[in-house]
C-alpha cells in the first residue's frame, strides 16, 4: 500500500526527455550547488531542469528547523560558503536565467538570519545577469532584522514567504516556532518598507483545510496587501516520518480556487495540483 500506488490520474505525469535537464544537473554538480528542486524532491524537476530553471537554495543543505511536511535535511549546519554568491550567479548566467529563485534553509544559529548572504547573492546574480530576482525566505522569526535588511539594501524584485496552511494547522505543519500571524505581518512589512517589492504567498492543499479555512486564508493575504498567489497540492515525500496527505484536491477545485482568488484581487495566481512557489516564477513576476 504505497502512497504512490494510490495516486490519482491527474498526479501521474510524463517526463520530458531531452539534454537541457542533464545540462542543468550537470552544472548545479560543477558549480556545488544546492537546489529545493532536489532537496525538495519536487515533482516538476526534470519539467523545470530541461526548461533550464531551477531553484537556487542558499546557506548550506541543512536546515535548524523540522517542518513536517519538508525532506531538506536538518540538524546541525556547516560553515557558509563564502563565494557561494558568485558560484550561484555563475550558475544563472550559463543556464541564461532571466529571473532567478534564491530560497534558503532556515539558519536559526546565524546572528543575522543569514541576510548578509541573501544581500551578497542578489547582488552577485544582478550584477553577472542582469536578471530580476525573486527571494523565497524563511520566516526570520528569531531575527526580524534580517527581513528589513534584505528588503532596504537588496531590494528584491519579488519577496516570496510561504504561509503553507491555514492557522488551524499551523504547529502540526510548520512546527513548534510558527506563528500564522508572524507570517503575514513579515508579508505587509516588505510593502511598508518598499512598495515597489512584489509580494507573494503560497498554499499546500490536501492537508486537511476545508475551503472556508482557505478562504479565510486569502482574505487575510489580501488584506496584507499580498500580490501574487501559489495553491498546489501536498505529496509526502517518500519517507512515512512526514506528515500524510489528507486528500488529493481535485483539478476542478484547483480551477475553482484559482479563478475565485482571481476575482478576490490577488494580481497573479497559480493554482493547480503541481504549482509549487517557484513553479514557473518568471512567467509570474513578467506578466504583472
Ligand atoms: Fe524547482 Fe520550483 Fe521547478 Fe520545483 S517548481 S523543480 S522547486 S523550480
Ligand atoms: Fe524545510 Fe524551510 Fe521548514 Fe527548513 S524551514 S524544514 S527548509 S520548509
Amino acid at each position: 500500500n504505497h502512497p504512490k500506488q494510490r495516486l490519482p490520474k491527474w498526479l501521474k505525469r510524463n517526463v520530458p526527455k531531452g539534454n537541457a535537464n542533464h545540462f542543468t544537473q550537470s552544472l548545479l554538480e560543477e558549480l556545488q550547488l544546492e537546489t529545493v528542486c532536489d532537496s525538495a524532491k519536487c515533482p516538476n524537476r526534470m519539467e523545470c531542469y530541461s526548461q533550464k530553471t531551477a531553484t537556487f537554495m542558499i546557506l548550506g543543505n541543512v536546515c535548524t528547523r523540522a517542518c513536517s511536511f519538508c525532506s531538506v535535511p536538518r540538524g546541525k549546519p556547516e560553515e557558509l560558503s563564502g563565494d557561494e554568491p558568485e558560484r550561484l550567479a555563475e550558475a544563472a548566467y550559463r543556464l541564461g536565467l532571466k529571473h532567478v529563485v534564491i530560497t534558503s534553509v532556515t539558519r536559526d544559529d546565524l546572528p543575522d538570519g543569514g541576510a548578509d548572504h541573501y544581500i551578497r547573492c542578489i547582488a552577485a546574480v544582478r550584477e553577472r545577469t542582469g536578471a530580476t530576482v525573486e527571494v523565497l525566505t524563511p520566516d526570520f522569526i528569531h531575527c526580524r532584522d534580517a527581513l528589513d535588511r534584505i528588503i532596504v539594501e537588496a531590494s528584491p524584485d519579488v519577496f516570496n514567504h510561504n504561509t503553507e496552511t491555514v492557522p488551524r494547522l499551523y504547529k502540526r505543519v510548520r512546527g513548534v516556532t510558527s506563528d500564522y500571524a508572524w507570517t503575514l505581518g513579515l508579508l505587509k512589512r516588505v510593502k511598508e518598507l518598499n512598495p515597489k517589492v512584489k509580494t507573494k504567498s503560497g498554499l499546500m492543499l490536501g492537508l486537511g483545510e476545508t475551503h472556508d479555512e482557505v478562504f479565510a486564508v486569502l482574505e487575510d493575504l489580501l488584506a496584507h496587501d499580498v500580490d501574487f498567489l501559489t495553491l498546489g497540492q501536498y505529496l509526502q515525500p517518500d519517507e512515512k516520518r512526514y506528515l500524510k496527505v489528507e486528500r488529493y484536491v481535485t483539478p476542478e477545485e484547483f480551477e475553482m480556487f484559482g479563478r475565485k482568488s482571481k476575482e478576490m484581487g490577488f494580481k497573479q495566481v497559480a493554482s493547480g495540483p503541481f504549482v509549487r512557489s517557484s513553479y514557473h516564477a518568471r512567467d509570474m513576476a513578467e506578466a504583472y
